[in-house]
């Protein structure tokens, strides 16, 4: 069943919601790559984002869920290193929101689960976006025998790309990676300016 999932920054002047979600049309994942560990240290939220292991929880969609609601110019672009993704926040309090690639080619954001409301969620999290599929780019801190209840296999690594691989394609071929409201439907070129630092 199609849910809709409310977003909000920390301190509530950014609101937006993700239309029409379902564990089909999305793929949840826990990223533990540096960029994503020094993205919650630059906004000095790493206790609230990051896990036991370091990893981010994001889950991705087409861009065409997402609605907002209020607070647009409060939103600010990071990009840490030059080929780096692109960190939308919340500048009114240093929430994440969600992540794009700096090409349009992967037509998809990463939405933070730090910034969804859970407290407005009708049903349970995972009922709406389905279980996390993989746990990528593990460092040393990762318990390596806790891979499989992870799903840090490159098992599990294969399977969430066969799965999410035909979900990109549909969402390119109907033109969604035009839908992002903060990026030249075009050229993919942020319309904010790009920060490399908070
Ligand atoms: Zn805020
Ligand atoms: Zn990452």
């Amino acid at each position: 069943m199609k849910q809709d999932i409310p977003l909000r920054c920390v301190c509530g002047k950014v609101k937006a919601v993700l239309k029409d979600a379902t564990p089909a049309r999305a793929n949840r994942v826990v990223c533990c790559c540096n960029g994503c560990r020094q993205y919650a240290h630059v906004l000095g939220r790493e206790e609230e984002i990051l896990n036991a292991f370091g990893g981010t929880e994001v889950f991705q969609l087409s861009p065409l869920h997402l609605i907002l609601l209020e607070g647009k110019e409060h939103i600010a672009c990071l990009q840490q290193t030059p080929k780096g993704a692109l960190r939308w926040y919340a500048s009114c309090c240093t929430s994440p929101l969600f992540n794009t690639l700096p090409t349009l080619n992967m037509p998809f954001i990463g939405v933070l689960r730090h910034c969804v409301d859970e407290e407005r969620l009708d049903v349970p999290f995972e009922d709406i976006v389905g279980p996390i599929r993989a746990t990528l780019n593990t460092q040393d801190d990762f318990p390596t025998k806790d891979a499989k209840k992870h799903n840090a296999t490159m098992w599990s690594l294969f399977t969430m790309i066969g799965r999410l691989m035909p979900m990109f394609f549909a969402w390119k071929l109907r033109g969604h990676h035009k839908d992002f409201p903060f990026r030249d439907p075009k050229t993919g070129k942020p319309t904010l300016p790009v920060q490399t630092n908070i």
